[in-house]
């Protein structure tokens, strides 16, 4: 606070902005943020692994959702402190680059702000630990990189990349269905890749879901899905090689834009003028047919009389279909929207093998299943359960198993999961602490111990003693000289995560080193922090 005079000489008080802030420095800072960062890995801890608690966050809105993924659960936290925001960005990167392992990519970073402490408490510089973070993650993504095994599979025979999404969904709570899920997944992710390029456009699967039904009915489709019916209850419930009449334009006689007056005086008259549009229609249908439409898709509505006459002359039509779908549709199917009905020729129809109406339960509820496109692999993930949240939470998982899929077909390295290739980094970077002189060691060596905090949150979540358990897998390894041994989490009865089919994408694991690496680095870089009191 200072005191001034303006050019009248009258006195006021000037408060700097410094005075409405609050200011942590030094190893108070550090301290405070690692904290932070601390406060949120614990609540991801006892969500990792396949005997991983659930989550249960209410939105402002007063909606639950259920879920077991790190990402979903950091990104409905409302949190306020700037270093929970980080976590909550790192485990988001993770799932934008590689799509599964945000649990573990934050339990990892929250290791490593535990480790760190102990060094500053020692009295080693943030900095100096840091660098040797640094180190200590090159080590381990190399030996990642070293353990890793070539993953085989081709198109015919993808039994290995189902057992690889099984151990992803073998985590979550659709676990029950992990089988039928993990080859829907494939299926579909192999359905829209381009093998040659060793891509995968994740975008050409969509994933709907529709509350009923068992989770066990969730189906692939090969081609699109809409959430709608044929028109009439009498027209074909099922079209073989359909071509389709996208139409954004009314079927309906037209109207006068502005307002008018018809006057009808007689019987007559009026006679005249229902058949008027009764024939103005039939042409309108005439003209469908003419052009080769076996089914119209339209944007707008047309009257029961109209819908009478669609019938009668055996053309079936879908009515009131959005704008977006109406997209989808023509995008798929290669046909053109047309909005105008004189603008309709053959080759604006879409063109699909199979359209089919399939009605759902005891109700009136039917979609509609355009299906072998011709124009576009794009495949539809038709998702059912027994209420929303099992289905966004399903939407998740099976996110989670394609993301995994498309991984293995980028690249086709693997490491062992269950811990195991945490443990084996862990003896690796331990080893390599001794050839570092300088202070940096003790911090080569924090990194080690950080490693295994993930195979301990696993055995701890599984009901195992998680020294015991950690130090029996670590020693097994060591004598063995094997690094595929792991967490028994399920109690199968053997520690080889080989023989139990629990496998890692290499990539997703260098990425979940590297991230929390370099957030923890970036926590310990800040001696200064400066907040505004109100908050
Ligand atoms: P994330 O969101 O990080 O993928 P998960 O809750 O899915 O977290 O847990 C993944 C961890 O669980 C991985 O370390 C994986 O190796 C391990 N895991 C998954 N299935 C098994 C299993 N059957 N046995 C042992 N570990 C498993």
């Amino acid at each position: 606070m200072a005191l001034a005079f303006d050019e009248f000489g009258r006195p006021f008080i000037i408060l700097r902005e410094q005075d409405q802030k609050t200011r942590l420095r030094g190893i108070d800072a550090q301290k405070a943020n690692i904290a932070a960062g601390k406060a949120v890995a614990r609540i991801l801890r006892s969500s990792l692994g396949p005997k991983g608690m659930d989550k249960m966050l209410q939105g402002p809105d007063g909606d639950v959702t259920i879920t077991n993924d790190g990402a979903a659960i950091l990104e409905q936290m409302d949190v306020d402190n700037q270093i929970a925001k980080l976590m909550v960005e790192l485990s988001r990167s993770q799932d934008y680059e590689i799509g599964d392992g945000t649990t573990g990519v934050v339990v990892m970073a929250g290791a490593l702000l535990e480790q760190a402490e102990r060094q500053l408490d020692r009295g080693i510089h943030p900095i100096r630990v840091a660098e040797g973070y640094e180190m200590a993650s090159r080590v381990a993504v190399e030996h990642l990189e070293r353990i890793s095994q070539k993953f085989e599979f081709d198109v015919d025979n993808f039994e290995p990349l189902v057992k690889t999404c099984m151990t992803t969904l073998s985590s979550k709570i659709v676990n029950r269905c992990k089988r039928s899920l993990a080859e829907i997944a494939v299926k579909a992710v192999l359905a829209v890749a381009d093998l040659e390029r060793r891509d995968v456009n994740l975008d050409l699967i969509k994933v709907e879901g529709k509350v009923g039904g068992n989770l066990e009915d969730t189906e692939l489709i090969y081609g699109i899905l809409v959430d709608k019916d044929m028109s009439h209850p009498q027209m074909p419930k099922q079209i073989e090689d359909a071509h389709i009449a996208i139409l954004t334009c009314p079927f309906e006689p037209p109207k006068p834009k502005t307002k008018h007056k018809v006057d009808i005086d007689t019987v007559e008259k009026f006679e005249t003028l229902r058949k008027q549009e009764q024939q103005y229609f039939d042409e309108m249908v005439q003209k469908c047919k003419d052009v080769g439409a076996t089914l119209v898709i339209c944007q707008w509505g047309f009257d029961d009389e109209a819908n009478h006459l669609l019938m009668h002359r055996n053309l079936p039509a879908v009515r009131w279909v959005g704008g977006v779908e109406l997209e989808l549709i023509a995008i798929a199917t290669g046909g053109r929207i047309v909005p105008r009905f004189q603008e309709l020729t053959p080759e604006k129809l879409g063109k699909a093998g199979m359209v089919r109406e399939k009605s759902f339960g005891t109700t009136k509820e039917r979609m509609l299943y355009i299906e072998h496109c011709a124009n576009s692999k794009a495949v539809t993930i038709f998702i059912r359960g027994g209420n929303k949240m099992m289905i966004e939470e399903t939407k998740r998982s099976i996110h989670d198993a394609l993301c995994v899929a498309r991984n293995l077909i980028r690249n086709k390295s693997i490491v062992y999961g269950g811990g195991a290739a945490e443990i084996a980094c862990s003896l690796a970077v331990d080893a390599a602490a001794d050839k570092y002189p300088g202070v940096e060691q003790y911090a080569i060596r924090a990194f080690a111990e950080a490693l295994d905090s993930v195979p301990m949150a696993l055995a701890e979540n599984s009901g195992l003693q998680p020294i015991e358990t950690l130090s029996a897998v670590k020693s097994q390894q060591l004598k063995e000289n094997i690094p595929f041994y792991g967490i028994d989490c399920n109690d199968v009865g053997t520690n080889d995560m080989r023989e139990q089919n629990v496998f890692e994408t290499l990539i997703g694991k260098q990425q979940q080193i590297l991230l929390a690496t370099q957030v923890v680095k970036m926590i310990l870089k800040i001696d200064d922090v400066i907040s505004n009191s109100e908050y």
